[in-house]
C-alpha cells in the first residue's frame, strides 16, 4: 500500500508563495506539530522576499529553520533574533505574544527554509510567552547522513510533549537508518533531491505520514536528499486553529481576536509598517473532534 502523502499546497504569504504541507486534508496534527510552510530556495537582489508583519500567537511554539539564508525575529517581549542556516528560533506563544518575521538588511540573497508550529497541549498552552535563538544545533555526523536536531532529542529548546523536530542532509548513493519511537507517529517531508522509502520514491515539498508502530526508518538516496523528520506521540485533544490562533474553542479564539484588534498583544516596536489585521471572525468553524 502506498505511504499516506500530502503534497504541499502553493499559498501566498505576502510577497512570497509558500508550500502549505500541513494541516492537510485528512491530517492536521502529526504528534504535536500542526503547521508546515515551506520556502524557497530562492534568490533575491534588491527585495526583501520574507516580510510577515506583527502578527499574534496563542497555544503554540513556531519553530523557523532554515537551509539557506537569514531571517530576523522580533515580537512584544522586545526579543531579536537572526536565524541563519543550521539555527533554530523557537518562539513559546503559551498564552499570547506578537512576532515580526523578515529578510534582514545585509543578507546572503538567499532564501530556503520551513516555518513549523507545534500545538501545546492542555496543560502548558497558558505557559508565559518566551522566545529561544540557538546559532547552532546539535548535529551528528551518521552515517550516510549529517542529522540535525532543532526539537527534542538533544535540542535545548523548550519542549512541552514527546516530540521530535530532525533534518537529514543524506549523501548521495547512501541509506540512511535513524531509529524511531514506536509509540510516536511521524511525518518526512522531502525538502530536495531523491528518496526512497519502502520501495516508494517520494515526491518533494510533499509530506508522508508515516503511523506509530515503526522502530527505524531506512530512506534512500542515489543523488542526495535534504528531509525533515517530525514526530510525536498521536496529539490525543482536540485542536481549533484559526488564523494565527491554536485553541480548544471558539470563545477563546474570539476573545484572542478581540485582544489582538483592541491591542493587548503589545507592540513589536522593532517592526517599521503596520501590524497584520486579524480577518472577520465569520470564517470561524467548530474544532473537529476528530483532531
Ligand atoms: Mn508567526
Amino acid at each position: 500500500m502506498p505511504l499516506e502523502s500530502h503534497p504541499g499546497r502553493p499559498t501566498p504569504l505576502g510577497p512570497l508563495t509558500v508550500w502549505r504541507a500541513l494541516p492537510a486534508h485528512g491530517r492536521r496534527l502529526i504528534g504535536p506539530w500542526c503547521f508546515l510552510d515551506r520556502y524557497g530556495p530562492l534568490s533575491f537582489t534588491d527585495d526583501k522576499p520574507m516580510d510577515v508583519a506583527p502578527h499574534p500567537h496563542i497555544g503554540i511554539q513556531t519553530v523557523s529553520w532554515l537551509l539557506e539564508g537569514e531571517v530576523i525575529h522580533h515580537d512584544t517581549l522586545g526579543c531579536e533574533g537572526l536565524v541563519r542556516a543550521g539555527g533554530v528560533n523557537v518562539m513559546t506563544a503559551g498564552r499570547g505574544i506578537a512576532h515580526a518575521e523578515e529578510t534582514p538588511k545585509g543578507n546572503s540573497g538567499r532564501l530556503n527554509g520551513v516555518q513549523l508550529w507545534v500545538a501545546l497541549p492542555e496543560a502548558h498552552r497558558q505557559v508565559t510567552p518566551a522566545f529561544q535563538h540557538f546559532p547552532e544545533v546539535p548535529h551528528l555526523d551518521a552515517h550516510g547522513a549529517i542529522v540535525r536536531q532543532f526539537l527534542g532529542g538533544d535540542s535545548p529548546a523548550a519542549t512541552f510533549s514527546d516530540i521530535t523536530g530532525v533534518d537529514a542532509a543524506v549523501h548521495a548513493g547512501e541509506t540512511w537508518s535513524f531509529p524511531l519511537t514506536a509509540a510516536r507517529e511521524h511525518g518526512l517531508f522531502v525538502s530536495s533531491g531523491d528518496a526512497e522509502l519502502e520501495g516508494q520514491p517520494l515526491d518533494v515539498n510533499t509530506l508522508y505520514y508515516l503511523d506509530p508502530g515503526r522502530t527505524e526508518l531506512s530512506v534512500k538516496s542515489r543523488d542526495g536528499v535534504r528531509l525533515l523528520l517530525l514526530g510525536g506521540t498521536p496529539f490525543g485533544e482536540p485542536v481549533l486553529m484559526w488564523w494565527n490562533f491554536v485553541a480548544r474553542t471558539p470563545g477563546e479564539i474570539a476573545a484572542a481576536r478581540a485582544d489582538w484588534e483592541d491591542g493587548r498583544f503589545g507592540e513589536v516596536t522593532a517592526y517599521r509598517g503596520p501590524r497584520l489585521h486579524a480577518p472577520p471572525l465569520q470564517r470561524l468553524v467548530p474544532p473537529n473532534p476528530a483532531s
